[in-house]
């Protein structure tokens, strides 16, 4: 176990790094109109009154809706959505209103990715994940892991779930708090805190065995060690519980993709009993198909990776309504690193993820964006998902509702975030071009507001954009 910092030093850390990003978040939240910088539209005093912004929309995607609408109002009070329809009427009911001109842009809800890592800076060689955990304290981390969540942010991310903190301890916790009281600019988080994986099972692991190196999880073993350190996860603030389902991944006879299973199936039904007693759902990482029976088997909620699900497994995921992030980016990214450092199956099981993916369309499973960004550079496109759901067979707007209402679905967040609706808090991002027509348009994110403030305007309209 390394306890490397408390909350304290974590927070005194950010505050004393990110001044001018704190100078950024108070006072109150206002909106602004396009092209002008947004830190310093956001130094204005503090009103009781409502702050009215309608935004006009050229086209808008709604999360919902398979149509296109345009010339759209969209009224936002304070930090929710207050109506949404035609521009003229929009423009009646508030005639005074701050308006946003976006008009030559397609409006989206802010985008939401189920699977990342915060306290993570790419890990694609053993080398590479154990220099974070050894020569990094926690409250560096935090730092980098609170930078990453504005960067996502600018990247057009108004909500992430962070899927554990790989030997970080609680500082995922930290960074939400420090979100939430507006310390820190950056996404709504659903945070997991360190996941769970049985002795001897997850790195860093040595043949030394005079050495206690730290871990990239909680290690426990047994289901009442499991039921009283899941307690203390949620007690420390964790939204879900994670764990590592398995490891050792090999391609059997028959070509399915195999591996080797961690926890007894009595330890996992009291660790998702447990969880679910406590109000939380759980995630299982899970690459092989006997990883995915087993989470199955235990009744988690969602499949993270999935790499070696199979038709008859697509089919019990979509009847029991399980969720799969696919994070497929992410495999193709580590594939060389990893094959260099003796696991060549990584190169091999990105043609295996394409057909899993086939799998799950056809069956009808809820696929959620989920990237796993941190396990890549956080100089990579949040985005980079994107382009591989619709090459694999998704439509666009399939691929934009799996990062939005499905993806708040997930968290159970469908009546905030997800779509463009009156009562949802007014997190929307606009592109220049249409993402339906080419997807990637999703990685030049040029506007983003996140109930109702806006964190970067790149966008004017009539000129060309550069960045
Ligand atoms: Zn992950």
């Amino acid at each position: 176990m390394t306890t490397r910092g408390t909350p304290a030093a974590l927070a005194a850390c950010i505050l004393l790094v990110l001044p001018a990003v704190l100078a950024a978040q108070r006072p109150a939240p206002i909106a602004v109109p396009p092209g002008q910088a947004h830190a310093a539209t956001l130094t204005a005093a503090v009103t009781t009154e409502p702050s009215v912004t309608v935004v006009h929309a050229g086209r808008l995607i709604d999360g919902v809706s398979d149509q296109v609408r345009t010339d759209v109002g969209i009224v936002v009070t304070d930090e929710r959505i207050t109506f949404v329809g035609p521009w003229d009427e929009a423009r009646r009911q508030r005639p005074g209103a701050r308006v946003i001109d976006l008009t030559r842009a397609t409006v989206l809800p802010g985008l939401i990715d189920d699977h990342v890592h915060l306290l993570l800076q790419g890990d694609p060689t053993a080398a590479s994940y154990e220099d974070q955990l050894l020569r990094q304290s926690t409250p560096y981390r935090a730092i980098l892991g609170a930078r990453n969540a504005y960067h996502a942010l600018t990247e057009g991310f108004t909500a992430l779930r962070d899927l554990e903190s790989e030997g970080a301890m609680y500082a995922d916790v930290d960074i939400k708090r420090a979100i939430n009281a507006h310390e820190v600019p950056g996404p709504r988080l659903w945070v997991s805190t360190r996941a769970f994986a049985p002795t001897g099972m997850y790195p860093i692991t040595t043949p030394n065995w005079e050495l206690d190196l730290p871990h990239g999880v909680q290690v426990v073993d047994g289901p009442d060690e499991i039921r009283r350190a899941v307690r203390e996860q949620v007690r420390n603030g964790a939204d879900l519980i994670k764990f590592y389902a398995d490891r050792r991944y090999f391609f059997d006879a028959s070509g399915a993709l195999r591996s080797w299973v961690n926890f007894t199936d009595e330890e996992l039904r009291a660790m998702v009993d447990e969880a679910h007693r406590l109000g939380r759902p759980v995630a299982a990482h899970a690459v092989g198909k006997d990883g995915v029976e087993a989470a199955l088997r235990a009744g988690v909620n969602t499949i993270e990776h999935g790499y070696g699900i199979t038709d008859s497994i697509a089919q019990v995921m979509a009847q029991r309504g399980v969720y799969w992030c696919p994070t497929i980016f992410v495999n193709i990214y580590v594939a060389p690193g990893r094959s260099s450092d003796g696991n060549p199956i990584y190169g091999q099981m990105i043609a295996q993820e394409r057909r899993a993916f086939a799998s799950a369309l056809r069956a009808g499973v809820k696929i959620t964006y989920g990237t796993d960004a941190g396990g890549f550079p956080w100089t990579e496109p949040v985005a980079s998902d994107f382009r591989y759901m619709v090459e694999y067979g998704m439509t666009p707007m399939q691929a934009i509702r799996s990062a939005t209402t499905v993806a708040a679905e997930l968290l159970g967040q469908q009546d905030n975030i997800g779509s463009v609706a009156v009562g949802r808090f007014a997190d929307l991002i606009a592109v220049a071009g249409d993402p339906l027509q080419d997807i990637r348009e999703l990685e030049r994110v040029r506007w983003v507001m996140k109930g109702g403030t806006i964190y970067k305007d790149t966008y004017e309209p009539g000129r060309a954009w550069t960045p």
